[in-house]
């Protein structure tokens, strides 16, 4: 058989066997080996590796789709010496995400701004880039999209849904009202999910004033019981990093001299 259609075989091999980033790089990777004169091995375990990167890639693409974070925080962006409240090596240990392997779940607790989204989405990312199925969901969403599912008989499919993932954040819990149909979607979700799969959950309500908030203070119980079963919780409090940024653009702003004023005599 001619070199050219052993070349052809072997690249048709490779398509047809779907490793389309493999037969893309062996032109490339022939010469290489040739050039360098590579053992048999070093040149397979060369174009394997091309491959096995183009299906990791592909894989964390779509596990960063499905997730469907709101921002691309990560922890690094985390400015901890402007939140004391929270503890910095706690979370550094989260972000190993050995958390995930005994499904212990994550609780934010504060006033809004402090940073609980950015803290939780930034988890987030570090499980979907260690692979993990991960899935964010404001906890309004969540509720309205059980409602849907309950309105079209696909009930068990959505909680099937909410089960999936390795590590599913419900943010903002406690920011609306919930009404009892609501209340009992996401107790279901926490039930199914305990002892399972980690959550990691936002609120701005203070533990004690969960069964005020939710109508049926006894299914409030029951969900902060399997939360805190086992979890880790952090209360942040201090100010809106929020209002704080537009304090210092504010502060900023006024000290700047108003080009309006006509210059300015110097003394
Ligand atoms: P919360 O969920 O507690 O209301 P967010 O996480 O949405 O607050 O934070 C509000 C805004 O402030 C976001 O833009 C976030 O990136 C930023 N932010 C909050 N805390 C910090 C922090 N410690 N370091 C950097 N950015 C922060
Ligand atoms: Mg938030």
């Amino acid at each position: 058989m001619s070199g050219d259609s052993l070349y052809q075989q072997l690249r048709s091999n490779l398509a047809y066997l779907r490793l389309h980033a493999a037969a893309e790089a062996l032109p490339r990777a022939l010469d290489t080996a040739q050039r360098q004169k590579l053992s048999p091995s070093a040149f397979l375990k060369a174009l394997t590796d091309v491959e096995v990167h183009a299906t990791a890639e592909r894989r964390r693409a779509s596990l960063e789709r499905f997730a469907r974070l709101p921002a691309p925080w990560r922890i690094e962006d985390f400015d901890f010496d402007a939140q004391p409240s929270v503890d910095r090596s706690m979370i550094q240990e989260l972000a190993t995400l050995r958390f995930l392997e005994d499904a212990t779940n994550v609780l934010f607790i504060g006033p809004p701004g402090v940073g609980k989204t950015m803290l939780a989405v930034s988890l987030a990312r570090a499980s979907i880039e260690a692979g993990y199925r991960t899935y964010y969901t404001s906890a309004a969403d969540l509720a309205a999209r059980c409602h849907r599912a309950a309105l079209e008989g696909r009930w068990a499919t959505v909680m099937r849904f909410f089960a999936g993932p390795r590590l599913l954040v419900i943010d903002e819990v406690g920011y609306l009202p919930m009404a009892s149909e609501a209340a009992a979607a996401l107790f279901q979700v926490i039930s199914q999910r305990y002892l399972k799969g980690s959550v990691c959950l936002t609120t701005n309500l203070a533990v004690g004033s969960w069964g005020k908030t939710f109508d049926d203070p006894m299914a409030a119980g029951a969900m902060l019981d399997r939360l805190l079963h086992r979890s880790v919780v952090f209360n942040i409090d201090g100010d809106s990093y929020r209002l704080r940024e537009h304090r210092a653009r504010s502060e900023r702003l006024r000290s700047r001299r108003n080009p309006l004023d006509g210059p300015r005599a110097d003394p």
